[in-house]
């Protein structure tokens, strides 16, 4: 049977405002990455090859096939939405995340439990940590501060817990303490590493921010020996600031002061809103950080937030890795 000519045009219409509205009804993040995939901006996330064809629709998930390996993907794979269910709540989490909400009260609002509530705010915040790195340019402030090593949550046998913000037992930098590199330039590049245990070493400066200088770089820090190699090796610029004769600024322009007030700011958000967080999750926490100030001036925040989260096709994997992360952390000296 075929439509008459004019019937079949509405139908037509019909169809496409339908699978319109089925679009609309996708979270953002999904979206977003199906814009990207769908606009050959994408790759595969099995192998990484740029050539892919569409390859039908799998439960409301448009699949896709790469030309390389062969292999089938979706939308959601190697993202943080991998094999998540209860997607419908995905947007709202978002806006609830945004607002800062504690799991209690997100677990209340959506009506999941507070497991998955935990989990996926983690599998969010494994996707934002290689969002938008570039190279410093310019006067680069570098220093670190120490977060004590904290296993919230979990009781330890035989150990009163610590109070919150409490001080380490033995004076100095000490075993007790979790080293966090602040790098920032006066433009809006920040870097937020957890870097060691105890003391600061050359090697820890280049596996954060080793590949993120350029031959505009300019750094100040404190004169602690790993930055001076840490500067030869790269062949930077490099004014040192003299702690020890309270050396605050050098030339007028030199200093270290916006790290100094991103580490205290860093500290208040970790302490008052969350009341502290666990070592094991600090890097997570400090990718949250860093996104809000990446997003601070955007008008449509929460959608901003979520079109982030949907690029990372590595953020699945990353989120398994937390505990080994951790291990290495608290392995290192
Ligand atoms: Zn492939």
């Amino acid at each position: 049977m075929s439509l008459p000519k004019i019937d079949r045009k509405a139908f037509i219409k019909e169809l496409e405002q339908e699978i319109e509205d089925i679009d609309k009804s996708l979270p953002e993040s999904q979206e977003y990455r199906r814009y990207i995939l769908n606009n050959k901006q994408g790759e595969c996330p099995h192998c990484g090859h740029k050539k892919y064809v569409k390859y039908g629709i799998d439960k409301g998930s448009q699949r896709y096939k790469c030309k390389s390996c062969k292999r089938n993907f979706t939308e959601y794979t190697g993202t943080w939405m991998a094999g998540l269910h209860k997607k419908d709540k995905i947007d709202h989490y978002f806006k609830l995340m945004s607002e800062e909400k504690s799991l209690d009260k997100i677990k209340e609002i959506l009506g999941i439990n507070k497991k998955t509530a935990f989990d996926w705010r983690h599998k969010i915040l494994s996707s934002l940590s290689d969002i938008d790195k570039r190279d410093f340019t310019g006067i680069t402030e570098s220093d670190e501060t120490f977060f004590l090593q904290s296993e919230k949550g979990k009781r330890v046998e035989g150990r009163k817990p610590r109070k919150r913000g409490g001080a380490s037992q033995k004076k100095g930098v000490n075993q007790d303490h979790i080293a966090v590199i602040v790098t920032q330039d006066r433009k809006k590049e920040l870097d937020l590493t957890v870097a060691t245990k105890g003391r600061l070493k050359k090697i820890d400066l280049e596996k954060a921010i080793g590949n993120r200088l350029s031959q505009e770089t300019v750094l100040c820090s404190d004169s602690h020996v790993s930055y001076k190699g840490f500067a030869i090796d790269h062949n930077i610029e490099h004014h040192p600031l003299r702690s020890y004769i309270k050396q605050r600024v050098k030339n007028g322009i030199y200093h270290i002061q916006h790290v100094n007030s991103t580490h205290n700011k860093i500290k208040k958000w970790i302490d008052n809103r969350f009341w502290g967080v666990s070592t094991k999750y600090l890097q997570q926490y400090l990718n949250w950080y860093r996104t809000k100030e990446m997003l601070k001036d955007s008008r449509e925040i929460t959608k901003e937030f979520a079109k982030q989260t949907a690029q990372d096709i590595k953020a699945y994997q990353k989120f398994k890795e937390i505990p080994i992360n951790y291990h290495l952390l608290i392995s290192s000296q």
